[in-house]
């Protein structure tokens, strides 16, 4: 990259806002990344409005850091916006990647969300059962919102990407590295993750068996005698490690959590939940197979569980666009 500033962006679409907590927490780092870049366009902390980037040349932005998923036609707009002005763009974190937690509501559609957000919640007073809607003509004037869509789409879905930077929210190592890929211009070739390209169980450092054994699955909260030092698949605790990839140096199994899969597939796995439903299969040390099936029946919300952060890619959510 020349002498003259790069120029970043970075945008949230349907996230939580933790993937830009992440970007203030690289701490002093922030210091040699505004020395070397500037940010034109970053609606947690800058004032730009749409119409300024709008009248941007296209790809006059070095690069966007895009983070959350794609639920309504405003975050559709800025993404093919953001698109069109970047050189490069990035999926930023596990929603902008694979749907992260919102799309666990692809499993339901939007009439049943809405029913439940506008509805039936506890706190809800609806008397009328209003929902919200995407125009209304009141005496000012047309009043428009952005429209609900059926699913959350993950940002590949819906215009081309670059580059992906997993992690919920991505460690700081992995900022770092994709930022400072950009600055210097040594690029890894397009299309890649920015992480480990091996499977979490590799970056663990529980104990793992030569075979695993395992008559029943339990809720972590259920293991009164947990080991601290043994893989917890092996102890019938559900942990995704197997399917996901590395490069969060198993932060969570480090803290005594299993794994939930927030890095995304590992290399070469398609789908989260099929791969994790194979491994299970591989582990029951049960012959029966009706005694088999019950085992892998009784395991609690096994679809939210083996989807936590992917089932916006889930092969078996595809839902219409
Ligand atoms: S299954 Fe989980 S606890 Fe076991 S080795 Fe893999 S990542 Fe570690
Ligand atoms: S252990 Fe799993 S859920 Fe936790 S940070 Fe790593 S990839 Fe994400």
């Amino acid at each position: 990259m020349s002498e003259e500033k790069a120029k970043i962006a970075f945008y949230w679409a349907a996230s939580c806002g933790g993937c830009e907590i992440a970007v203030l927490d690289l701490d002093a780092a922030v210091l040699d990344v505004a020395a070397k870049a500037d940010i034109v366009f970053w609606p947690v902390a800058v004032d730009t409005k749409y119409h300024d980037v709008e009248a941007m040349p296209d790809k006059s932005i070095d690069v966007t850091f895009f983070n959350g998923g794609l639920r309504n036609s405003e975050a559709i707009h800025v993404a093919k916006l953001l698109r069109k002005k970047s050189k490069f763009l990035v999926s930023f974190g596990t929603c902008a990647c694979f749907g992260g937690v919102p799309a666990l509501a692809n499993f339901s559609g939007k009439d049943e969300v809405f029913e439940r957000v506008y509805k039936t919640t506890p706190s809800t007073v609806n008397p009328e059962g209003i929902y919200p809607q995407p125009s209304h003509s009141a005496p000012e004037g047309e009043i428009t919102i952005p429209e609900f869509f059926e699913a959350v789409y993950p940002l590949d879905e819906v215009v081309p990407v670059d580059y992906y930077l997993p992690g919920c929210p991505p460690p700081k190592k992995w900022i770092l590295a994709g930022v400072t890929a950009f600055l210097t211009g040594e690029l890894p070739p397009k299309g890649s993750v920015i992480a480990e390209e091996f499977a979490l169980c590799k970056e663990c450092p529980r104990e793992k068996p030569e075979k695993h054994s395992v008559k029943e699955f339990k809720r972590i909260w259920e293991v009164m005698d947990i080991d601290f030092e043994k893989c917890l698949l092996e102890q019938g605790i559900i942990c995704l490690g197997p399917a996901t990839r590395a490069g969060c140096e198993a932060r969570c199994i480090t803290t005594n959590y299993p794994c939930r899969g927030c890095f995304g597939p590992a290399p070469k796995v398609k789908d989260m939940g099929a791969k994790m439903i194979s491994v299970l299969g591989s582990i029951i040390d049960e012959t029966d197979e009706v005694k088999a099936e019950q085992i892998i029946d009784d395991i609690p919300d096994i679809a939210g569980t083996l989807y936590e952060f992917t089932a916006g890619k889930s092969v078996f959510l595809r839902r219409k666009k």
